[in-house]
């Protein structure tokens, strides 16, 4: 298990970025699956854009706290990114077709909130947990890795 202090926002999306070249070792016939873990802003979503940086996404990246899944086309992986904070029961994950989307080779489907989901969520691959810390800096937060 690695751990890693980052103490601004950027910080925390070069880590995302870091991160990003574990994701283009693995093959598998599915989607790759990584749960982001923590309280609302611990930084999930700068951490997923810090992803979508290093898999050099160009475009905008949002939260799909409303939409449920925002979609980016990036040359290696097809990446999926889920909210589910607002998900009540797995019948909304079945709508939105998310066995497709968990079956789709090459690409990643990352959760934020992946408790929400229950029993329909697999195992992941890679679980990510991202804290507010009393660290050096006002900012500071704590990246668990494992
Ligand atoms: P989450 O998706 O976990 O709810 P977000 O990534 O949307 O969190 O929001 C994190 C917020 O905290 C952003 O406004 C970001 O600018 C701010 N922030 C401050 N310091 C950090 C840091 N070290 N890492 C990540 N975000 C940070
Ligand atoms: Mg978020």
């Amino acid at each position: 298990m690695n751990k890693l202090i980052t103490l601004n926002e950027e910080d925390t999306i070069e880590a995302g970025a870091y991160f990003s070249a574990s994701l283009l070792q693995k093959e598998t016939h599915r989607s790759l699956v990584l749960f982001l873990h923590g309280d609302l802003g611990a930084g999930k979503t700068t951490f997923t854009k810090g992803i979508l940086r290093g898999l050099n996404y160009e475009g905008l990246v949002k939260s799909p706290t409303y939409n449920l899944v925002e979609i980016h086309k990036t040359k290696a992986l097809m990446v999926y990114h889920f909210d589910l904070y607002r998900i009540k029961d797995h019948h909304e994950l079945e709508e939105i077709g998310i066995r497709e989307y968990l079956e789709e080779p090459d690409s990643l489907c990352i959760f934020e909130w992946p408790d929400n989901a229950g029993s329909l969520m697999p195992s992941a691959d890679f679980e990510i947990t991202l804290l507010h810390d009393d660290g050096p800096e006002p900012d500071s937060r704590l990246i668990t890795f494992a």
